[in-house]
């Protein structure tokens, strides 16, 4: 018998240990979310609106439209969509084998390297990408629930555009950084109060400008396909989509 393997043990338990407050953490983050995100459909006023306003465009949201979900690192409070392809020809799986059904996967698990080879398989034409209406909040991320509620406007108003138009947000970065404008200026997370919590008062208009401009592109450079130019398609899009409140009348103001 040797110290070796009875350090081993110590190692395993240990494993095991950090495995299971892992997945504890798992859990309560998990039902944290949760309750959060049925507390924003019961009770939170513009999530309730845009839910509605889907439903008079003609996209009424599926059941289990909002999912919370583990991130992992992914520094990100929520996401929109899940890139699905739709084949015109049969290709290969990084597994070795053959695959005609689409895949399907939250945007928190498709890791860059996925969407990029997913874009590069798009440009050459072997596939067509479309993004599926999906909802989902990043379970760890989340600092309380008027952050989640405000993830849940931003993204809702996503699938309000995705609705109205024939947007191509993973393919034209114009399409793209004007959601984002759009989501960042209309979900609140650049409201004033916010930004006055941050002692930083000075002209809030133009501040609140100028955070829906910082915010918009650092989501629109999470695109491989719009990152290198992410501040200048911003800047594009910007005045006609930062002036479009639909589908409020003016800007809502939340707090
Ligand atoms: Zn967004």
């Amino acid at each position: 018998m040797s110290s070796t393997s009875a350090q081993e043990s110590t190692a395993e338990k240990i494993a095991a240990r950090e495995l299971q407050k892992k997945t504890e953490q798992e859990a309560k983050d998990r039902e944290k979310c949760d309750k959060y995100v049925r507390n924003g459909l019961n009770r939170n006023v513009t999530v309730q609106f845009l839910l509605e306003r889907l439903i008079q465009l003609g996209c009424p949201p599926p059941p289990g439209l909002i999912r919370c979900v583990d991130c992992g690192d992914k520094p990100a409070a929520g996401g929109f969509g899940v890139v699905e392809e739709v084949q015109t020809a049969p290709i290969v799986q990084r597994d070795g084998s053959d695959s005609t059904t689409p895949q399907k996967k939250g945007n928190c698990f498709q890791t860059q390297k996925e969407i990029d080879s997913l874009l590069s398989d798009h440009r050459e034409g072997k596939v067509k990408l479309k993004l599926l209406p999906e909802i989902f909040l990043c379970q760890q991320h989340l600092r309380d629930e008027t952050h989640a509620h405000e993830a849940m406007v931003h993204e809702l108003i996503h699938a309000v555009d995705m609705c109205r138009t024939k947007m191509e947000p993973m393919t034209n970065c114009i399409h793209m950084a004007c959601t984002e404008i759009r989501a960042e200026n209309l979900s609140g997370e650049c409201s004033w109060i916010r930004e006055l919590g941050g002692g930083r008062m000075s002209s809030f208009a133009g501040h609140g400008a100028q955070c829906v401009k910082r915010r918009a592109a650092l989501s629109v450079k999470a695109n491989p396909n719009c990152s290198e130019k992410a501040e200048e398609y911003v800047e594009a899009a910007f005045e006609r989509c930062y002036r479009d409140t639909f589908p409020f009348d003016r800007h809502p103001n939340l707090r």
